[in-house]
């Protein structure tokens, strides 16, 4: 087993905004994917003090491969007391019950209590979400969603997903969606649901990849089509834009959210795809507060600091 220390990264401009009165001390953040756990030290700020990341087999169905992954990412805390530690976990979570209940490809994180071995490995209390989930809680306190109580943080590129954090609250309730299958036209392909329309089958890299690859484009990746000269690449962006405007329209009406951060591929389109979905969605609201689209932090941390901002936030309730 491959355990990789990943050399200290700050997050820029750290600064603390709520006042919580809880313990001062750093934070625990684990992110589960299916092979591999990732593991950090925090401060309550965000910045990141240590990485830690360890690897299973996949492919094995026994729960000790990822006692012992758990086991050599757990190092990062050594010497120190988190306050807590937060869980962002792929596939199917039981938030109450701390458990991962499913992980397609990883059978030995079936039904694997999660919670539970992490708080005897340090010591601290463990909150366990699912990782599309916790992105709004990594903006909410270390992002571009600070001091805000309601706005969305938005999954873009190959995983497409939105999370709501309204009055303060994430909006997860059991049964509840990221909205890539959201219905957003009447027809066009056949989504992996099985159904058509899907909001995934029109705003995702693989529509993307897929349109280009028909137009003949030379250029398949958001960052090279929006830096192209070509106007054909140039229309594609905004239909792609437009695309990915049709969810965050509908999730601005019901939500007035007011706020969208962009995280992965969108941030390879930089200031210029950034602006444009900006545009589109402000012309599609009625009424109410313009809203805004900003880019989030660079990909790799999101999860991580989700999985802090999981700590500050206590739990929920009702
Ligand atoms: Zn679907």
């Amino acid at each position: 087993m491959a355990h990789e220390r990943i050399p200290l990264r700050l997050v820029p401009d750290p600064r603390p905004d709520e006042p919580t009165g809880r313990d001062t001390g750093v934070l625990g953040a684990v992110e589960v994917l299916p092979g591999t756990v990732r593991a950090a030290l925090l401060t309550r700020t965000g910045a990141v003090r240590d990485r830690a990341q360890a690897r299973f087999d996949a492919t094995s169905a026994d729960p000790a491969v990822v006692d012992r992954a758990l086991g050599e990412a757990a190092r990062v805390w050594a010497g120190h007391a988190p306050a807590g530690i937060g869980v962002a976990a792929a596939g199917v979570v039981d938030p109450a019950g701390g458990r991962i209940i499913e992980v397609n490809d990883a059978p030995a994180l079936r039904g694997y209590p999660v919670a539970d071995r992490l708080a005897e490995l340090a010591g601290a209390p463990v909150r366990v979400e699912h990782r599309a989930r916790v992105q709004v809680l990594g903006d909410r306190w270390f992002g571009a969603g600070r001091g805000r109580r309601s706005f969305a943080s938005v999954a873009t590129g190959e995983v497409l997903g939105v999370g709501i954090l309204h009055d303060g609250r994430v909006l997860a309730p059991a049964g509840g969606r990221s909205g890539a299958h959201m219905t957003v036209t009447a027809s066009g392909d056949l989504c992996t649901c099985g159904r058509r329309g899907c909001w995934k089958t029109v705003a995702t890299t693989r529509w993307l990849r897929g349109r280009a690859a028909g137009l003949g484009l030379a250029e398949s990746g958001l960052g090279d089509l929006v830096g192209s000269a070509d106007p054909v690449a140039r229309d594609l962006v905004a239909a792609y834009a437009e695309n990915l405007v049709l969810g965050l329209a509908t999730v601005q009406q019901l939500f007035a959210c007011g706020l969208f951060v962009l995280h992965g591929e969108a941030l390879d389109g930089g200031e210029p795809f950034r602006a444009l979905v900006e545009a589109r969605l402000r012309a599609d609201v009625l009424g109410g507060e313009l809203p805004r689209v900003v880019l989030g932090e660079a990909a790799d941390t999101g999860a991580l600091l989700g999985a802090a901002g999981l700590v500050l936030s206590g739990p929920q309730g009702p």
